[in-house]
């Protein structure tokens, strides 16, 4: 994998870390029992330890810390026995405690790895996690409702989250992207987080330093924020990179600052010099004792993990020879389009045509219905009886499209599709020998020639019949009958 780099390819080199924040998928907050659903009115989900009121205090919600924990043995980390939160301190008017409560010089889980794809000689290419901490979100902000004010809406202030660290081995944009996928994928796997952008589950910063090609020092790095979509980072990457490198190039010098990200005008900007102020003084929250973890609870944790990508792809390999590693990259993309793909190879009995149809016509149709797999109309069971009817030679495959088409619709059973559509195979001698027999009439000319010999127009023939019977015949059996008549 290679750098977008333009221009300055060849001269620097783009070095990245991401810290990649992700929600934990709890039903109520990390230090209160205030519901996390997205999209509640503003302020709703809110109590007095979330609002930050005097002497109220938290308490620690024990799903979260076992999402957490879960999250960085899928990431390959080791779990820290004894990890202590912390107080972030800053004001902002969405943290309306004046500090957010984090964790600093003791995370949850250090060292972890994730493998981003494959060089040409088979070895891994390998990303180094620094540490995984668990901590609260702030509120939000909003700009747009008021002409003259800006709201604060708390309900996300207290949510779970763990923050990904990355170590600075991540070599252009084209590779923070392929790290950023594959990280979504081992916590959806993981079934830690749903992980979706658009409701603020997954938010992104990035450092990046640039250095001539060939040093082996870092450069000095700048921090970009405001990262909300993968192709947001993409570009906000390539943006820097260009601003670093036409500094350098003009004999400047990179100060070390936070950037924003301006999707609307694709610039990065450097942000006032309070909002890059990493003045934090962290220390230790008095309300909270030590998070201590028995080394039993955390084998525990490691034994109940989900199939994880990799293995999922291992296994697919394994069970499903004669699927392409394409077909396996993309029946392993999600967790639920894999399941489904099971449940269709393991009841159709035909894991090929199984992985044909997902890849052809099911994702054309979730395309273009704008579904998801999991929500799907047309059910596994359904597409395996439809897959079934074809290699029985019930229907035939173009009317199987048609079919597919009914299903997507309407939800229905494929064998009642094709009764009402009258799109089964006719088969039975009386219907099709009635058919041959009305397109030969009907063809004086061809029909003469065929029948004198002229062998090649059997097509034209069978053609003709094909479309009498709007699809329905059985193909091979009329050019049977056809040959028949032809004294072969
Ligand atoms: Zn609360």
């Amino acid at each position: 994998m290679t750098a977008a780099t333009g221009r300055w390819e060849g001269t620097y080199e783009m070095v990245v870390g991401l810290e990649v924040h992700v929600q934990l998928k709890t039903a109520t907050k990390i230090f209160c029992r205030c519901s996390t659903n997205f999209g509640a009115p503003p302020n709703q989900n809110t109590c007095p330890a979330c609002l930050g009121l005097p002497g109220a205090l938290p308490v620690m919600n024990d799903h979260a810390v076992e999402l957490a924990v879960r999250a960085a043995l899928a990431l390959g980390c080791e779990v820290q026995a004894t990890s202590i939160f912390a107080r972030k301190n800053y004001f902002y008017p969405d943290l309306p405690k004046g500090y957010q409560i984090s964790q600093f010089d003791r995370p949850l889980a250090t060292r972890g790895t994730v493998t981003i794809g494959w060089r040409p000689d088979g070895s891994p290419v390998a990303v180094g996690i620094t540490r995984l901490h668990m901590e609260e979100d702030a509120g939000k902000s909003i700009h747009d409702r008021f002409p003259a004010a800006t709201a604060v809406d708390l309900n996300r202030a207290g949510v779970p989250l763990v923050e990904i660290v990355s170590e600075p081995e991540l070599r252009g944009s084209v590779e923070a992207d392929a790290y950023l996928k594959t990280l979504k994928q081992i916590l959806e796997y993981a079934d830690v987080s749903d992980v979706s952008m658009e409701e603020g589950s997954l938010r992104v910063d990035a450092n990046i330093s640039t250095r001539r090609v060939g040093e082996a020092s870092l450069g000095t790095k700048t921090e970009i924020k405001n990262l909300n979509s993968f192709s947001g980072v993409v570009r906000a990457l390539e943006a820097e990179y260009a601003r670093q490198c036409g500094i350098r190039d003009a004999g400047g010098r990179i100060e070390q600052q936070t950037m924003l990200w301006d999707a609307n005008t694709a610039e990065v900007r450097p942000a006032r010099s309070k909002e890059g102020s990493h003045d934090y003084r962290y220390f230790p929250d008095p309300d909270l004792p030590p998070l201590i973890l028995p080394i039993e609870r955390i084998d525990r944790i490691r034994r109940e993990l989900p199939e994880l990508p990799q293995a999922r792809r291992q296994r697919y390999a394994r069970e499903f020879p004669g699927l392409t590693s394409y077909d396996v990259e993309v029946l392993t993309s999600q967790v639920a389009l894999g399941d489904y793909y099971e449940q269709l190879a393991r009841q159709s009995g035909d894991f090929k045509a199984a992985a044909n149809w997902i890849l052809g016509e099911v994702l054309a149709a979730l395309n273009s219905t704008h579904q998801s797999i999991a929500h799907f109309t047309v059910r596994p069971a359904d597409l395996a009886a439809l897959l079934r009817m074809v290699a029985g030679g019930v229907v035939s495959r173009t009317a199987a499209k048609q079919i597919f088409a009914r299903m997507v619709a309407t939800g229905d059973p494929p064998a009642a599709i094709a009764r009402r559509e009258r799109l089964e195979q006719v088969s039975d001698d009386g219907a099709l020998v009635a058919w041959v027999d009305q397109v030969l009439a009907e063809n004086p000319s061809e029909a003469a020639r065929f029948l004198g010999g002229e062998t090649r127009l059997i097509g034209v023939l069978v053609g003709q019949v094909m479309r009498k019977s709007k699809g329905a015949a059985d193909p091979k059996r009329v050019n049977q009958l056809l040959n028949e008549r032809a004294g072969k």
